[in-house]
């Protein structure tokens, strides 16, 4: 049987989407998306129920599959990816969870990550995990439950308990409680992994009082390390691919080489740039992270995956050999508001009826006439991290219409960005030569070519801009052999459009320079 389709699951923060490729045609032959509830308990906290997760996610998986005529056993394999951070903790004899998932987005354990401060932890975390302090992650979130639960703790001591990024509760359950694994790419987002030595950190795990029997075995992002219960889809199916979102979509967009980027302009933007084999914390407020972890030794668990059983959790012995296994590190800066802003413009000033009315408008008005939009709404992120800032339209004058408002609203998004490749550039001392663009609002052709102007490199825009699937999709393949290597997948990339830059070094330096003294104006304003 011609095995040509590979099924990525795609796990995000508001719905569960399955989408099958034919990776023959290199194309989406069918998409099948579930949204579910959002649950804010409390003003900051965010949730999520980890059983509609899951049959959400097995809803559309089945639903993808059935509903495009092929049969399961022509597909070769399963990718997962997945929002990174959020953590669920379960029964390991019952399955059940034991709490709900708390999301990334949830800001509950700003007072642990503040203990953690206190006792002068940044540069060891900055050095272990390449990341910041922040409640963002998942370590503190696991640290709550298990204070916070009844009788948590203690199961948890005796090896009753299981914890996990989301990828993780996924595979248990498409294993029928089997295999308890998390991908390099989403346990380098716990704030609990040492992306050095590449293991479970014990002196960050004694920091915050979590037993290590309740962490998953850490796998490569590609490699067939389990495969799906028949009950899933009447045939096994291997899975061989998981990466957390960001670092999917890097994937995707076959950013292979050291110094290729991406960016993902969403609500926010996400930026990753690929740095190679080493890590390297950031001196510019940038995080360090694990893009992915190729293996390309064959099977990559020890024992039989199926039996339950797990490997030494130090992850050299988790995979089959060593010195096959390839790391890659990113650097990643992200921008809270970006296209959420075009949403203000439409929802809250009226001043667009559509998201796209903001490009015809754009493209229609020469200039900003001076004005300056910087959309802190929610503070800043990358590389100012002021949680105080708040937005500021700065250079106002009696002649100032709308149309430069709307203009400078998506300006401001590749401002933003501009920002955290300058941190990236400096931190990596990689010249960024052209960057590749996904997400909701890449659609703007006027905001791609502005993006170029002002970077001055090159923007393309791939044909398929699920690059977060495809990623998953790529990575799986790639595990069970459908590609020899990486060189063969990035054949398979197909452009849009590319966007040259057109403007001038004097108006780029001269426009950049004042947006630089626009930022300032926002700082440390709510305080
Ligand atoms: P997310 O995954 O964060 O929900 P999406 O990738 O679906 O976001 O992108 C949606 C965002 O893109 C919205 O915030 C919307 O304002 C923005 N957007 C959509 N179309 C355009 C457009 N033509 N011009 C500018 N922004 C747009």
């Amino acid at each position: 049987m011609n095995k040509k389709y590979i099924l990525a699951l795609d796990q995000g923060t508001t719905s569960s989407r399955a989408v099958l490729f034919d990776m023959e045609k290199g194309e989406i032959v069918n998409i099948k998306n579930k949204p579910f509830k959002q649950i804010y308990p409390r003003a900051g906290w965010v949730e999520h129920d980890p059983e509609e997760i899951w049959s959400g996610q097995l809803e559309v998986l089945r639903d993808v599959v059935n509903s495009s005529g092929i049969s399961p056993g022509e597909i070769s394999a399963i990718g997962i990816t997945n929002q990174r951070e959020t953590v669920v903790l379960w029964d390991k004899n019952t399955g059940k969870p034991i709490y709900n998932a708390i999301v990334w987005q949830c800001r509950r354990t700003a007072d642990l990550c503040n203990r953690l401060k206190v006792d002068g932890l940044q540069d060891v975390v900055k050095e272990k995990t390449g990341l910041v302090i922040d409640a963002y992650f998942s370590g503190t979130k696991i640290q709550w439950i298990l204070k916070n639960v009844p009788g948590a703790m203690e199961k948890a001591r005796k090896g009753e308990i299981l914890a996990g990024t989301i990828d993780s509760w996924l595979i248990w359950n498409l294993t029928g409680g089997k295999v308890h694994v998390t991908d390099y790419s989403n346990a380098s987002r716990t704030m609990l992994f040492n992306i050095n030595e590449l293991q479970w950190d014990k002196d960050l795990l004694k920091y915050m009082d979590i037993p290590e029997c309740i962490l998953s075995e850490v796998v490569p992002s590609s490699g067939v390390f389990c495969e799906t219960s028949k009950d899933i889809l009447g045939v096994p199916i291997p899975i061989s691919g998981v990466a957390g979102d960001q670092q999917a979509a890097l994937f995707g967009q076959v950013c292979f080489e050291p110094g290729t980027a991406k960016n993902t302009y969403g609500t926010g933007c996400f930026i990753l740039m690929n740095i190679g084999n080493k890590p390297k914390p950031s001196e510019h407020n940038l995080l360090n992270t694990i893009a992915w972890v190729i293996d390309n030794g064959g099977n990559t668990r020890k024992g039989n995956t199926n039996t339950g059983e797990k490997s030494n959790k130090n992850a050299d012995s988790s995979v089959s050999n060593g010195s096959k296994r390839e790391v890659t590190y990113a650097l990643e800066g992200s921008v809270f508001n970006a296209g959420s802003a075009i949403q203000w413009l439409r929802d809250e000033l009226g001043l667009i009826k559509t998201a796209h009315e903001s490009d015809i408008i754009a493209e229609n008005t020469p200039d900003t006439n001076g004005v300056y939009v910087v959309p802190a709404f929610t503070g800043l992120g990358a590389p100012y991290w002021d949680m105080y800032a708040r937005g500021t339209i700065v250079g106002i004058t009696r002649g100032t219409k709308r149309e430069h408002i709307v203009r400078a609203v998506l300006e401001s998004i590749a401002y933003q960005s501009m920002d955290v490749f300058e941190a990236m550039k400096k931190d990596s001392g990689i010249e960024l030569k052209e960057l590749k663009v996904d997400g909701g609002a890449s659609v703007s052709d006027f905001l791609m070519q502005f993006q170029a102007d002002i970077l001055n490199i090159d923007v393309k825009r791939p044909k398929i801009t699920e690059t977060t699937a495809l990623g998953a999709a790529y990575l799986a393949g790639l595990g069970v052999g459908m590609w020899s290597s990486k060189e063969e997948i990035a054949k398979n990339w197909a452009l849009d459009k590319v966007f040259t830059p057109k403007m001038s070094r004097e108006e780029r330096t001269m426009k950049y320079m004042k947006w630089k003294k626009a930022v300032e104006r926002s700082f440390k304003w709510d305080i």
